[in-house]
């Protein structure tokens, strides 16, 4: 049987990237600083699908202080270089979505990292649910070329 589709989080539970930083609600994660959390998306729109977020409850973009968001690109960075060593992917997309109308689910800050592959098309909606097994294992390979990067460039 397929894996459910992606629907976005009920907003009455409560935020939900806020549950997962306060360790509330599972998430396969990579890496967690004093400000930021580094994971692995739980309806990937590609293998390795990965999501910076700012610890800190804001919503979008225009909420968000700069000093957090340069925090969350300084992390983009080695993040990258990881998920390419890791998936030896043929690109990589940076998407981050800014209210309803540009299509955010979620409103807390966050920012995508998608590896993509010639003749793989990004598909936004219609992402199938992937299995937590699988998510974690990514998670720690991920964390241990991302490790291996910082170390590698200070
Ligand atoms: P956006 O559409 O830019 O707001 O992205 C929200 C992202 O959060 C989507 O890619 C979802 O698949 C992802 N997502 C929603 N709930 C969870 C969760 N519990 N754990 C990990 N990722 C999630
Ligand atoms: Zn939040």
């Amino acid at each position: 049987m397929n894996a459910p589709m992606y629907r976005p989080p009920d907003p009455a539970k409560g935020c939900i990237f806020c549950r997962i930083v306060a360790g509330q609600a599972t998430a396969s994660r990579i890496l967690e600083g004093p400000d930021c959390l580094v994971f692995m998306d739980l309806f990937p729109a590609s293998k390795g699908h990965t999501l910076i977020i700012p610890k800190p409850h804001s919503e979008s973009l225009f909420e968000t202080p700069v000093e957090a968001l340069s925090r969350v690109m300084a992390i983009s960075k080695p993040l990258a270089e990881a998920l390419r060593a890791v998936f030896e992917p043929d690109g990589l997309s940076v998407i981050q979505l800014n209210g309803a109308a540009a299509g955010q689910t979620v409103f807390h800050y966050h920012m995508h990292l998608i590896p993509r592959w010639f003749g793989q098309p990004l598909h936004i909606h219609g992402r199938r649910k992937a299995e937590r097994a699988r998510l974690d294992t990514q998670a720690a390979t991920v964390r241990a070329a991302l490790l291996d990067v910082m170390q590698a460039t200070g």
